[in-house]
């Protein structure tokens, strides 16, 4: 059985007293310490270490990126390494705002890049993947998270530190969710994807988690599809609501 997962993508909001207030509404949820869920928050960096001050000890904290490899001189990078010194275990890898926002524009193979990089000093990877929906209204839905997710398979060493999350882009911030139907499809084609090229092993443990325009109100029948194992929710994530939606699993 594959443990339901729960990230919390922060993206680039708050200040330490809204964060405060965030963790503070947080904590009063019940503990899911003996529950199987697991939920990781991930805060802008610069907070990481505040968050972490604040924020109940059942729920982890990761970052949102890293540089592509070891440290040096990169200006402005945060290496992998780095995250693993302070002690976080996750790194959210290849959001599709890094993928598609113009100043950033990472490509799979750079995202691939950072998985194996990330991988390789340990750390726990979320990464994710989707069509735009210029592409799922061309009929290309399965196309490009199939070449998306096998650019990444292709550098993971270890299936048991990585979790993939489908974010179809139109469905991100858009407060148009996908349909429990719409996101099985693709779950259930992901899946299908890592049994024929990866291993049957690897399909049946690999938590394949959905994002985009997830909320308290959606999450349930989403939870009910049996190839979602959790969700990775932005603006949700900066609410109390987002207790309802680590419960969901239930
Ligand atoms: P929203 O939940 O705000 O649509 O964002 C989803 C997301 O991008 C999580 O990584």
């Amino acid at each position: 059985p594959r443990k339901f997962f729960v990230g919390g993508n922060w993206k680039c909001n708050g200040t330490q007293a809204s964060i405060k207030e965030l963790c503070n509404s947080l904590n009063k949820g019940d503990s899911v310490e003996s529950s199987p869920v697991e939920v990781v928050c991930a805060p802008p960096a610069i907070y990481a270490q505040y968050a972490r001050e604040h924020l109940r000890k059942d729920f982890q904290i990761g970052l949102q990126n890293c540089w592509i490899g070891k440290g040096g001189a990169y200006t402005g990078e945060i290496a992998a390494d780095m995250i693993k010194d302070m002690n976080f275990h996750w790194v959210i890898l290849g959001h599709s705002e890094r993928r598609h926002i113009p100043e950033l524009h990472e490509s799979d193979d750079t995202i691939a890049k950072k998985v194996e990089y990330a991988q390789s000093v340990g750390l726990k990877v979320i990464a994710c993947i989707g069509e735009t929906l210029e592409e799922r209204e061309a009929g290309r839905t399965q196309e490009v998270n199939e070449r998306q997710l096998a650019a990444i398979a292709g550098k993971v060493k270890d299936w048991n530190g990585i979790v993939i999350a489908y974010e179809p882009v139109w469905a991100i911030g858009t407060g148009k969710v996908a349909t429990p139907e719409q996101a099985q499809e693709v779950h259930s084609f992901l899946r299908t994807w890592l049994r024929n090229n990866v291993s049957a092993q690897v399909a049946e443990n690999t938590r394949i988690i959905y994002g985009g325009s997830v909320n308290g109100k959606n999450c349930a029948e989403l939870a009910k599809q049996s190839d979602i194992d959790g969700f990775l929710v932005g603006g949700a994530s900066l609410k109390p609501e987002f207790l309802d939606i680590v419960g969901s699993f239930r």
